[in-house]
């Protein structure tokens, strides 16, 4: 059986940094995937270089979902590292209002206890949006890490990331690089914990963790099984 995938990230090249291989192997298992991008992931940082920066971003996201075969995806343009400035409220219906007309079935989203404010603030959305009311389509809930966010954070900030799900990504992993070079002015120069070499090396790490060459790792925050 196909399934519905839906993933709800900050900013865009959050879900090629936590799950792009993951993705990658639901493009070839023929799933359908669409993205929720919060934020318009540029304001905050250089707001004198908005127009340009935003291009390149929304252009790389374009081609970053092509390769992904992601067909549908949605921008939301929640301030950018400043989600803590709207109610959330209005964060978590928005997100309904996808849920109801998607329908999917598993949900990929940020760790909460990340450094990053918008990070914690969707995972919150998120987790609030898909509360297991009778006939909720999720059934399945992971988070995943994103590169000097999540191991930059303090334990304080939400709990540290403790992965219980793997996923495979041997035979993806250098398409996961393209896909990381398509954001790479998002990219940092390593040994930077947001380098191409340094999300090499972790998805390295958690593969070696159990037993594989390289995989992405989750939190599985709950999945609903009937048998
Ligand atoms: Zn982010």
């Amino acid at each position: 059986m196909k399934n519905k995938v839906l993933v709800i990230v900050a900013h865009a090249d959050d879900e090629t940094l936590g799950c792009g291989g993951t993705l990658l192997k639901h493009r070839d298992n023929g799933d359908e995937v669409v993205i929720i991008f919060m934020t318009d992931g540029i304001g905050a940082r250089n707001p004198e270089k908005n127009g340009s920066e935003e291009k390149l971003r929304m252009q790389a996201q374009k081609n970053v979902c092509a390769q992904l075969n992601v067909k549908k995806f949605y921008n939301f343009s929640f301030p950018d590292n400043r989600m803590d400035s709207v109610t959330l409220i209005d964060v978590v219906q928005e997100i309904e209002k996808v849920l109801h007309i998607q329908q999917p079935s598993i949900i990929y989203t940020h760790h909460g206890g990340d450094l990053n404010i918008d990070h914690r603030i969707v995972h919150q959305a998120v987790m609030t949006a898909c509360r297991p009311q009778p006939n909720s389509s999720v059934h399945t809930i992971l988070s995943f890490e994103v590169n000097s966010s999540t191991e930059w954070a303090s334990e304080n900030m939400g709990g540290h990331f403790i992965p219980n799900y793997y996923v495979d990504i041997s035979s993806f992993i250098k398409e996961k690089e393209q896909l990381l070079n398509l954001y790479a002015d998002e990219m940092r120069v390593y040994p930077h914990s947001r380098s191409i070499e340094a999300v090499m090396n972790l998805n390295k790490l958690r593969g070696n963790s159990v037993g594989l060459q390289a995989a992405e790792a989750f939190m599985l925050l709950r999945q609903i099984i009937v048998i």
